[in-house]
């Protein structure tokens, strides 16, 4: 079974303090998409820390995508992990509410980057939606580029099987808070005993594991 590393609440608000300058440095976020339901609680946290004296909150929209080989495979914590993207939400696909996607920079949220097939999914069909609403703008688009971020709290440093645009990795735009092993992450929203959970954190942290 693989290595388990438990993540407070409080850690997971310092990985996301932490990293708003390296965000606000490299790619002035427009808009954010988090990938639910781990990307909720991260993006809402980063929206405090990225807020800028006088500008308004960022808005942050949000879509749903699973990873399964199957459903319901077992009651293991540590799930399988999956080859399909199933959409369980996607953005209102109105042509009003993709133009105003258009010359954003959006930056995608979500808790872990594991294999990046998720993350290669979402962007790949954000941006398909992106040119589609901008053919249909026509003139009007021209010149507004949308720019594509992510921000994940972990990073698993291991062989992905999606990819990401080049041009993203390379300008700085795709940011992990924190690069672990492959190892399994218990995140403080899915844990059924908060204090059980801290505890387990504490104790790892003492350690020196965590
Ligand atoms: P990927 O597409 O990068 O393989 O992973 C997608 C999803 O799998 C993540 O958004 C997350 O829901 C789940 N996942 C992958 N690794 C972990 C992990 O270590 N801990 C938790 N809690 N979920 C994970």
């Amino acid at each position: 079974m693989a290595e388990k590393i438990y993540v407070t609440y409080n850690e997971v608000h310092k990985l996301c303090a932490r990293s708003a300058k390296d965000i606000l440095h490299e790619f002035q976020p427009t808009l954010m998409i988090a990938i639910g339901g781990g990307g909720y609680v991260p993006a809402r946290i980063l929206r405090s820390f990225l807020k800028q004296p006088g500008a308004p909150n960022i808005p942050i929209q949000a879509i749903g995508l699973s990873l399964y080989e199957q459903l319901g495979v077992s009651d293991n914590p540590i799930e399988t992990p999956g080859t399909k993207v199933t959409r369980t939400q996607w953005l209102d696909l109105s042509s009003l509410s993709m133009t105003s996607l258009v010359g954003k920079n959006i930056l995608i949220v979500d808790e872990v980057d594991d294999t990046r097939t998720t993350l290669e999914y979402a962007v790949r069909e954000l941006e398909k939606d992106v040119q589609e609403a901008k053919e249909r703008m026509g003139k009007e688009a021209e010149g507004m580029e949308t720019r594509w971020g992510v921000f994940v709290l972990h990073n698993k440093d291991k062989t992905k099987k999606g990819t990401l645009p080049t041009d993203m990795m390379s300008g700085g735009r795709y940011m992990a808070a924190r690069t672990v092993g492959d190892v399994w992450i218990c995140y403080p929203w899915e844990a059924k005993d908060i204090e059980e959970h801290d505890r387990l954190a504490a104790e790892a942290e003492a350690k020196g594991k965590n």
